[in-house]
């Protein structure tokens, strides 16, 4: 996009800015406090406003822009297929559609096959679910309390963390297990994995499938230990429940491999997929399952769909999406400015001591704040209901902002997750502001 010089009002707005406000809902937000910034436009790792500032991407967006915000391959993909034939129903096959299915095959751990497309994150959880009880026959999943699978009702049933209690007491048969969170839990990972095998006994024959996120995002970038996973898949499986991983926000290249999974080696039985399936570039969801369960799907009717269940140019930007990791090598890419990115924040780490904790794998990491280092005490929480995180974390991204470095943070945690296109001097030049910012949370920890 070229650059404007924007007219602003007395409260220095601009007419976008003033439009939006009125006109669009805010998410996740009080209306009165949704003060919206007029972007105008983004190239490679960074974005800018209205306002003649500019931003590195260091949370790539909602974690989701990973192929940064000049991904031309992929603009292109969506235009043609545009001009060539927008939408057609989904009972109809597309080129796209079917080459993004066998693209899906390919790059997925294991045998994982069968694709249903939606349009987000949150779609993929739901259609997951589904699945996951009409081929158990079973009804209960159990996910965790540090997770987030969405904002929709089944989704945000089985979301654990604050955002789900505005919507409780949610859909029926939605049960939460504890965390692998070595920082701040007082049950080890490993631990806590022996409690999801006790609830499950103690569930009975009831349990349709364990869902998590490999690698935990917006809970505050939650790497279990190695074994974790494959034992966690050992367990449902005793059990007689499916294993499914949601990778809409670790998928596609954000930890050095294509899917968390693959971090540890573990194929689930489903897997749910959104934001880098598309480099974030149209709305697209997908969730994948196994033959066996495809094949189930053979004698009873799978009965969920939505309008834009495959829709072509969605379809055509995943497409090219895939082929833009695969083609610039960018997964791999991920694995080694992620490793010397996961270095920088060691050094943060020593030279603050509000950092309590940083953590994560490739371009996936997050920097835990203490207001005390021993005790591993986190600064105050929020007082409203669903607010995740505590005002000075807040003041952190904030102070980062300032500085031209956007960075997302939750539940007391800086996230970091840029495009996989960052280089090792865009890290440099946004840890030297993280390391101005930090200053911050250093200096309210006495207060
Ligand atoms: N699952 C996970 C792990 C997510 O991080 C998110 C979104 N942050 C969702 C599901 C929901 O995706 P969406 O916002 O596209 O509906």
């Amino acid at each position: 996009m070229t650059e404007q010089t924007q007219s602003t009002d007395e409260d220095g707005r601009t007419d976008v800015e003033k439009l939006d406000k009125e006109y669009v809902f805010g998410t996740w937000s009080y209306q009165s406090e949704v003060e919206p910034t007029e972007i105008v436009g983004g190239d490679g790792v960074r974005f800018r406003d209205a306002h003649e500032n500019e931003w590195i991407d260091f949370s790539g967006q909602l974690m989701c822009s990973n192929l940064g915000h000049s991904a031309d391959a992929v603009a292109d993909a969506i235009a043609e297929q545009a001009h060539e034939g927008a939408y057609f129903a989904p009972g109809f096959a597309t080129e796209a559609r079917a080459k993004l299915g066998e693209k899906l095959a390919e790059v997925t751990p294991g045998d994982l096959s069968k694709t249903f497309f939606s349009t987000s994150g949150t779609e993929a959880v739901e259609a997951a679910i589904k699945i996951a009880r009409m081929y158990t026959g079973k009804q209960k999943i159990i996910s965790r309390y540090r997770s987030y699978h969405g904002a929709t009702a089944g989704s945000i049933s089985v979301t654990g963390d604050p955002r789900r209690l505005m919507a409780e007491p949610g859909v029926p048969g939605a049960i939460k297990a504890p965390d692998p969170y070595a920082y701040g839990s007082t049950l080890e990972p490993m631990e806590s994995l022996e409690y999801i095998d006790e609830m499950l006994m103690l569930e009975g024959d009831t349990v349709a499938a364990i869902l998590v996120e490999p690698v935990v995002g917006s809970n505050g970038i939650l790497v279990p230990p190695d074994e974790y996973l494959p034992r966690l898949k050992e367990i449902a499986h005793d059990h007689g429940a499916l294993l499914i991983c949601d990778e809409v926000m670790a998928g596609f290249g954000r930890t050095g491999e294509w899917f968390g999974s693959d971090v540890f080696d573990v194929q689930p039985d489903i897997m749910t997929m959104a934001k880098g399936l598309s480099g974030a570039y149209v709305p697209l969801g997908a969730t994948i399952v196994t033959p066996e369960i495809a094949d189930h799907f053979e004698d009873e009717m799978f009965c969920h769909g939505h309008t834009y269940a495959g829709h072509p140019v969605a379809c055509a930007a995943g497409l090219a999406a895939i082929e833009t990791y695969q083609e610039e090598n960018l997964i791999e890419h991920a694995s080694d400015v992620g490793d010397y990115l996961g270095q920088r924040l060691e050094e943060l780490a020593d030279a603050h001591p509000s950092v309590g904790d940083t953590r994560g794998v490739g371009l996936f990491r997050g920097i835990e704040l203490t207001k005390d280092p021993d005790e591993r005490v986190p600064f105050g929480e929020r007082e409203d209901k669903i607010s995740t995180g505590s005002t000075v974390v807040d003041d952190v991204a904030a102070a980062a902002a300032d500085r031209g470095v956007y960075i997302a943070n939750m539940i007391n945690t800086l996230i970091i997750a840029p495009p996989l296109t960052i280089t090792e001097d865009d890290i440099d030049e946004a840890i030297e502001v993280l390391d101005d910012a930090l200053e911050v949370s250093d200096g309210a920890m006495n207060r």
